[in-house]
């Protein structure tokens, strides 16, 4: 190899300029400097550069920018003053010529290495490129070194380096620390993934680490003629979608397909690669919340992020990486804190799982691994699929697929009901009870009102509805914990594809049958802006579990026979109309093609019992914080409103009968009572039509009166505007006055059933029921979720979803209104 005339940026003196030639490192790393403006090709004068001094000062594009030594030396350039005092006196006037030359040749320098299994054929590979002929073969007690051959291609200058073959690059072996060590210290421009496509899943595992380093890479599908001669299928277009990085087949022995290989290494190096992204393995729930524990505790050490990026140093430290601590300690004088707190984080996991945190790394790579070879990879058929995902075959099914998924889906709504029942009757005769109680204690007046008729009645009404929530949440917690959600996920990837999004997007949009605001934060993961907006757009049609009050309250009334069936119809329902703003998104707005990513397939596992109740446990607290603040001051405010103004003529002239009533003595006791009652109930419907509430609710009544919907309804859709469940602690409040007094259950269901509108008809049908249900899945989300989109799209893509989503229920609601009348 020629002798290098690059300096590190870090050594040129001070009041100097130079010329960037590279930026090495990861691609974190890169991208935060690059970002500044340290970009190949580029002048730097440095300003300042005392000896020992960190950080030093540059200029560059006319701003001036501090860089850490450590960083300083991730970039190489070519010093101009240098090559003038040299060159002075050989050429006169051209040295800008010879420095142009010498920039050319040196940018146009690529380091490659090659990384892979013993026996894929890296040596192979080698020797055809290079020209060379190295002995092919893996000898066990080789020493432990690499060769390096330059060659040329297409004007550039290769240095290509044989690295011994490895199965990981963990620190078990000699080997792979040696090429762990040669990746981190010599920082090859471009990574040659060299892999016996006819033994993927074992390969493949080195990738995943590399991957996780976040390095330039290229990949050969060597051995590709002893694929094809099996049978076997491969689609390398689609893996190198979904890894994000160029995968050439190649077949190293003949030296096929190694100019193409070529070709892409050159493309990656210039950054013109189109298939280049930076993708994450999703290492599942508890890691992933490990490392993020983890990744606060070093950010505040930089020079870290220069070798490394974060999330790499969080996994190795999860896995207990003795070389990764050693690393850390050259920069981090106390490493007791951070010790301590991956020890935590490892107790917890291991815990959780029963096995080393190394353990389910390891795991998380292959559901990986599965994913991405499921996806892309057939294998000839006379080979049996491995027994352990044996499952697999039948629960991602394209025929059995998705009915399973479907029948899943139906015994989780359906057990929401039949179990929840139970509690929920508890609940609502504790609920009743309380608030008999509290109305005996306290004297009669405005303050025994609002804690029954506002607080009990309003809190209770959501109340009742937590265990329902507790179930739903049970099961999903117990879905995703065994490995079925990523399954679902798998089974839906294809589907989502057709609809613009992909596999990714499946992750908040499952999340926003939790809650919308977490799964518009899930969009971050998501790298094109494009898909974010996308699914972002679609995730307000998911039902989440704030609008499974409201369903419960009217399926339960309306739907007796078939409520699990009722229940899931309105999720689908939802679900269409997330598909379908998709599709008008992708067709209207977003005409591209979205990236394709990997869905993991991570191992199934028996849920414990420990993480199921966690999971329940962090929602139901969140549920309970809900009902004391929000919703309990909602209760409040709707129930003032719908108190006051509290005496007008009318109500005045009922009292006086009531009165009057009251004070005959006749002998037919029965037929009094019956008198009073029914002028109590006339009384609470006329001071609740002239409330402030009544007022507000009328004037908006031409809007929902063509939905079927009476102007409470149309009150308690606007309080809904605040979160959801306040619909029906609305309701409570609102149809409260309609209950009989001579019934024993102040149940709003049954208040709900006997709401008679003006002409003495039922006001509530089955129909407005549906039409409601309808509603309230489909229009304005919540503040929250409106909030949290204009804080990740724009209030722009706030407005729309405002606009787009009211609009769209009030279309469907009135279409399935108006058209259901007619029979
Ligand atoms: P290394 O251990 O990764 O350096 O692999 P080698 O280059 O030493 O190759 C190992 C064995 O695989 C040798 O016998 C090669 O001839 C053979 N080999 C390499 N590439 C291919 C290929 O593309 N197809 C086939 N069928 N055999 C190959
Ligand atoms: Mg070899």
């Amino acid at each position: 190899m020629e002798e290098k005339k690059t300096k590190r940026l870090s050594e040129i003196d001070e009041k100097k300029e130079c010329i960037i030639v590279k930026v090495n490192g990861h691609g974190g790393f890169r991208h935060r400097v690059m970002e500044m403006g340290f970009i190949r090709g580029e002048k730097v004068f440095v300003v300042k550069n005392a000896p020992l001094q960190d950080p030093i000062e540059y200029r560059i594009m006319n701003s001036h920018i501090s860089l850490r030594r450590s960083e300083a030396n991730h970039i190489e350039v070519i010093g101009i003053e240098d090559k003038f005092e040299e060159c002075k006196y050989e050429f006169k006037g051209t040295f800008s010529e010879e420095i142009n030359q010498t920039y050319t040749k040196e940018s146009k320098t690529i380091s490659v290495a090659l990384v892979g299994n013993p026996n894929c054929g890296k040596t192979s590979f080698f020797n055809h490129a290079t020209g060379l002929h190295e002995k092919v073969g893996n000898y066990s007690g080789v020493t432990v070194s690499s060769k390096i051959g330059t060659f040329h291609h297409r004007g550039y200058t290769i240095n290509l380096v044989d690295l011994p073959g490895t199965y990981s690059i963990t620190e078990y072996t000699p080997e792979e620390l040696y090429v762990r060590e040669y990746i981190t210290e010599n920082h090859p421009d471009v990574v040659l993934n060299v892999v016996d496509s006819t033994n993927l899943e074992r390969n493949l595992f080195l990738t995943t680490q590399l991957i996780d380093m976040n390095i330039r890479m290229v990949m050969a599908l060597n051995m590709f003629d002893e694929l094809t001669a099996s049978n076997s299928q491969l689609d390398a277009n689609l893996l190198e979608q979904l890894l994000g990085f160029p995968c050439v087949p190649t077949t190293a022995k003949i030296g096929e397909g190694i100019t193409h290989v070529l070709d892409h290494i050159i493309s990656v190096y210039e950054g013109t690669e189109v298939i280049t992204k930076h993708i994450h393995i999703n290492y599942g729930q508890n890691l992933e919340k490990a490392i993020n524990e983890i990744k606060p505790l070093l950010t505040s050490y930089n020079e870290i992020a220069v070798d490394f990026p974060f999330r790499y140093v969080a996994l190795k430290l999860l896995e207990n990486d003795s070389v990764t601590y050693k690393h850390l300690e050259k920069y981090i004088s106390n490493i007791q804190p951070i010790r301590a707190a991956v020890e935590k984080c490892r107790s917890e996991i291991e815990e959780e799982y029963g096995e080393e945190t190394a353990d389910v790394i390891t795991n998380a790579k292959y559901g990986f691994i599965r994913g991405a070879l499921k996806e892309t990879y057939q294998r000839n058929n006379d080979q049996k699929a491995e027994l352990s995902y044996a499952i697999d075959v039948v629960l991602t099914n394209k025929w059995m697929g998705f009915p399973i998924l479907f029948l899943f889906m139906w015994i989780m709504f359906e057990t929401t009901f039949t179990l929840g029942a139970y509690p929920q009757e508890w609940i609502e005769i504790g609920v009743t009870y309380l608030g008999e109680w509290v109305r005996n204690i306290l004297p009669t007046g405005i303050l025994s009102d609002m804690i029954v008729d506002g607080i009990i009645a309003g809190v209770g009404g959501v109340l009742v509805f937590l265990p329902n929530i507790l179930i739903l949440f049970f099961f999903i917690s117990l879905l995703e914990d065994s490995g079925y959600m990523a399954r679902a996920a798998f089974i839906m990837d294809k589907l989502m594809h057709k609809m613009g999004l992909h596999g990714k997007s499946f992750i908040p949009l499952l999340t926003g049958f939790g809650c919308g605001v977490p799964a518009i934060m899930a969009t971050r993961t998501l790298e094109n802006p494009k898909d974010r907006i996308m699914t972002m757009m679609a995730i307000p049609f998911i039902s989440c579990s704030a609008r499974l009050p409201v369903y419960l309250l009217f399926v339960s009334a309306f739907f007796k026979s078939n409520q699990g069936l009722m229940l899931m119809s309105i999720y689908l329902i939802g679900i269409m109309f997330s598909v379908l703003t998709s599709l008008l998104l992708k067709k209207v707005k977003f005409k591209e093609n979205s990236d394709q990513f990997v869905m993991e397939l991570p191992p199934y596992r028996i849920p414990t019992w420990r993480n199921t109740l966690i999971h329940m446990w962090e929602k139901s607290v969140q549920y309970l914080k809900k009902m004391g603040t929000i919703i309990l001051f909602a209760s409040i405010l709707i129930w003032s409103l719908n108190y006051f103004p509290t005496t007008n003529q009318e109500i005045q002239k009922i009292d006086n009968e009531i009165a009057q009533i009251e004070k005959q003595t006749t002998d037919n006791n029965e037929n009094r009572e019956l008198l009073i009652s029914n002028l109590e109930l006339q009384r609470a419907a006329i001071q609740s039509e002239n409330s402030y509430l009544g007022k507000i609710g009328h004037t908006i009544e031409p809007i929902v009166e063509p939905l079927g919907f009476d102007w409470k309804m149309g009150v308690s859709l606007l309080t809904g505007a605040a979160a959801k469940e306040i619909i029906v602690s609305s309701l409570g409040i609102l149809y409260q006055s309609d209950i009989d007094a001579d019934e024993e259950s102040e149940q709003l269901i049954i208040a709900l059933k006997k709401h008679k509108n003006n002409n003495g008809e039922n006001s509530m049908t089955p129909l407005v029921a549906f039409t409601f249900m309808l509603f309230v899945l489909l229009y304005f989300p919540c503040i929250a979720v409106i909030s949290a989109i204009s804080k990740e799209a724009g209030w722009k893509w706030a407005t729309f979803c405002v606009i787009y989503t009211t609009g769209i229920a009030w279309l469907v609601s009135f279409c399935i209104y108006q058209v259901g009348s007619l029979f």
